[in-house]
């Protein structure tokens, strides 16, 4: 049983228990607090709590989750380096749990040996899924190298399209898909759930996961695709989760995913620092965030924030197996 700054615990069911605990089942303030206690709970289920932005107020940050009832955050690695980090602050909070994986955007650092790394990372109890890992073609070398104009052409600069850039993307593409499969077979050996990362590359990514079907599940962070899309993962096993997007006036695709997703095979994020759902839309995003994701699903759900908090928070605790977790 873990505790938030309120010395309460973290889950429903183990905060109903010790108020009745410590009041007395037939108490007359029982269900005073029983209601109370029954506020929205949330989790916030994709955060990049380590990264340098938070360093000035990171305590600050964290207490403002658990007052907005964000009352366990998952620190997500995309390193080494962030995945050590992440179990550090899961060390230093009973709230805040932590991923290890290797982002596709970081595999030009990493070396042959990341993946033992990973592994050895994994075994520590406060770990609750691999990831965030995936592939990511939105932003390709090709679009680093030196553009085509008449002054590259003449110091040596080369067209898009061309020979060296396509050589350049494919050398990405094949570094990330070897890091992919190795940390899905990774995965299956350590018998983790995943956070994928995709980016421009839905048909690879489905492709590559299409072998390890009934063997592993998947989150698919950062969901902003269509109904059709979604139904394709869930006929998979795999689950989304909605972030800050969901409150942008022009996300169409995603508020009708939104509306169409079965309850249980969906959570709430925040992504942050990044994706900070409006009115904050352009500023550093935070855990607290969460809340404005879920009354926005709420709204287009047609439910109350409690439901949505009930549904979400119960689904990602069996996706993270909190239930388990020493
Ligand atoms: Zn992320």
């Amino acid at each position: 049983m873990s505790t938030h700054p309120c010395f309460l615990p973290s889950t429903l069911g183990e905060r109903k228990e010790f108020v009745l605990l410590f009041v007395g089942k037939n108490s007359p303030f029982a269900p005073l607090l029983l209601g109370y206690i029954d506020q929205a709970v949330l989790i916030d289920t994709h955060s990049h709590l380590d990264f340098p932005d938070f360093d000035a107020d990171r305590e600050n940050v964290i207490l403002r989750a658990m007052e907005a009832g964000v009352t366990r955050i998952i620190s997500i690695g995309t390193n080494l380096q962030t995945s050590r980090a992440a179990i550090s602050l899961a060390e230093s909070h009973p709230d805040i749990y932590a991923t290890v994986g290797l982002h596709p955007c970081e595999v030009e650092e990493a070396s042959d040996s990341t993946c033992d790394e990973l592994e050895k990372l994994a075994q520590h109890p406060k770990v609750v899924a691999l990831g965030e890992c995936g592939l990511d073609y939105h932003r390709l070398p090709s679009q680093s190298l030196p553009s085509f104009d008449s002054t590259s052409v003449a110091t040596g600069g080369t067209a898009p399209g061309s020979e060296d850039h396509l050589l350049a993307d494919a050398e990405i593409k094949n570094r990330q898909a070897i890091f992919f499969q190795e940390q899905l077979d990774l995965a299956v050996r350590l018998k983790l759930n995943m956070v994928i990362h995709q980016r421009d590359s839905w048909e690879d990514t489905l492709a590559t996961l299409k072998p390890y079907s009934g063997r592993l599940r998947c989150v698919f962070h950062c969901f902003s695709g269509t109904p059709d899309q979604a139904r394709q993962l869930f006929e998979l096993g795999h689950s989304i989760s909605f972030t800050g997007i969901a409150t942008f006036k022009n996300a169409r695709n995603l508020h009708e995913s939104i509306r169409q997703t079965p309850a249980g095979s969906f959570f709430l994020e925040t992504d942050c620092p990044y994706l900070a759902p409006e009115p904050h839309r352009g500023k550093r995003c935070e855990p607290a965030y969460t809340r404005l994701v879920a009354e926005k699903v709420a709204a287009l759900r047609g439910k109350t924030l409690k439901e949505i908090a009930r549904e979400t928070t119960s689904a990602a605790e069996k996706f993270f197996r909190f239930t388990t977790l020493p």
